[in-house]
């Protein structure tokens, strides 16, 4: 089925591609072409070429940076960067906008929103998460980290785990609690606090890629400003939910463009490796392609909701497992197709993540293992597939909720 989009986002299109064809180096061939160094450059200069052209963050209000449009430009955006092989932001983009941008701009107070979103754009801010604890996962109510007033600053006092490219920040989002009292999930408190000080404390954690992308993160009287909450004292749990909404669903239209394009990528490298001629993988190539296609209708979906002005809600949980699902099918089937040659170490490219956006040539071995391996993790960030079917069970179908043993004050019901 052929979807036409309005003459407006053809001519933003047009505007896009203008930009693109100006800026992108004639011999540019994917930064999965270029060494790690190299590639983090890259990413950084064309973030900041995104950024001054207002196309970072589209559909955020002018005032605050954005450009005004709507998400559907967000969509014609993706496809044109998917196109042309290049990043549509950089490797925290996905916290300081997806998240914690849209979050304040939904629920922040006016003089956040003119202070902190400004500065996401410009990149004088880049943000990680602070959610996970090491006994407040999948049960993030169970957080522990503790904050208490002094004078004008919340003092805060525990320890994050898992945190993205925390490394690369410089502020944190965190959920910590203010009254141990209340029951778990009542005694929260939303807040953003800066991490270039003495109190907060980043030590990396090595992953099964050999990469470092994650952290722990340390909190030792680390201090925010009083200000520096998002909602209510106590009333954090709404505000970090909804960002989890963001986190899960705001890129149910944009995901699938990028999966398709490394489809693609992967029909290309069967080609290659002659493997298209074997039954079997044309069979699971296939059957790709039939859930590539699904996804992008289910993005479509979301797509006509987010245009109507609804949020990501609880149905981000039906496109969190099914994106994450489908990656480890297709990069199996990656793994398959090169056989033994998957296991060829290569050069470590810049960030590529999943899935192979920025991969230079369609039959680098090193790019599809390392997105092979990180796609491990997809079911698991962002919450687990099990509790993305909890979701849709209790929120979307109605079914009887688990039975809650910890409904007393957190003091007397905590896990450690
Ligand atoms: C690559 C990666 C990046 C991450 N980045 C961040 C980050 O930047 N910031 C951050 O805060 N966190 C981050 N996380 C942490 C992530 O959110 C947690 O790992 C996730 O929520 C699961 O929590 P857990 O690891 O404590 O597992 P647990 O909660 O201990 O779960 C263990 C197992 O039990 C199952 N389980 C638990 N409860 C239930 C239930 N009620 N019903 C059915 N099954 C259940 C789970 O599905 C899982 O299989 C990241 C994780 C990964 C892997």
């Amino acid at each position: 089925m052929k979807i036409g989009y309005p003459q407006e986002a053809e001519e933003f299109r047009t505007h896009v591609r203008s930009i693109i064809a100006s800026n992108l180096p004639k011999d540019f061939r994917g930064v999965g072409a270029m060494d790690k160094s190299q590639g983090d450059q890259f990413i950084k200069n064309w973030r900041s070429i995104l950024h001054q052209n207002g196309l970072l963050a589209v559909s955020w209000p002018k005032k605050y940076g954005g450009s005004d449009l709507t998400p559907l430009e967000q969509v014609v955006l993706m496809e044109e960067c998917t196109k042309f092989g290049v990043p549509t932001g950089g490797p925290n983009d996905v916290f300081s906008i997806q998240m914690i941008g849209n979050t304040i701009l939904v629920l922040g107070s006016e003089q956040q929103k003119e202070y902190f979103l400004p500065r996401i754009l410009s990149g004088e801010d880049v943000w990680c998460q602070g959610y996970s604890e090491p006994n407040a996962g999948s049960d993030l109510g169970n957080i522990s980290t503790r904050a208490f007033l002094d004078g004008d600053d919340w003092v805060i006092d525990g320890q994050k785990v898992w945190t993205s490219y925390g490394h690369l920040a410089n502020w944190i989002f965190a959920v910590a609690r203010t009254d141990p009292d209340a029951p778990k999930h009542r005694g929260l408190t939303f807040m953003l606090v800066p991490m270039d000080q003495d109190g907060v404390e980043v030590r990396p954690i090595r992953m099964l890629s050999g990469d470092s992308e994650f952290n722990e993160v340390f909190l030792t009287h680390a201090r925010t400003s009083k200000e520096n909450i998002i909602g209510q004292v106590n009333e954090g749990w709404g505000v970090a939910m909804t960002l989890l909404g963001f986190e899960r669903g705001e890129a149910a239209a944009t995901f699938p463009i990028r999966f398709m394009e490394e489809l693609r990528k992967l029909i290309e490298l069967a080609k290659l490796e002659g493997t298209n001629q074997d039954p079997h993988i044309r069979q699971r190539l296939a059957k790709c392609f039939s859930l590539a296609e699904i996804m992008r209708f289910l993005g479509y979906r979301s797509l006509t909701r987010y245009l109507a002005g609804s949020q990501p809600g609880p149905e981000s949980s039906i496109f969190k497992i099914y994106w994450s699902e489908y990656h480890q099918g297709v990069t199996n089937l990656a793994m398959d197709i090169l056989g033994a040659k998957a296991m060829t170490p290569g050069h470590k490219n810049g960030p590529i993540s999943f899935p192979t956006d920025f991969s230079g040539s369609a039959n680098s071995a090193s790019n599809w293992y390392d997105v092979f391996l990180k796609a491990r993790s997809g079911t698991i960030y962002a919450g687990t597939s099990q509790v993305q079917r909890n979701i849709i069970g209790e929120q979307i179908l109605g079914l009887p909720r688990e039975p809650k043993v910890d409904t007393g004050p957190w003091s007397q019901t905590r896990r450690s």
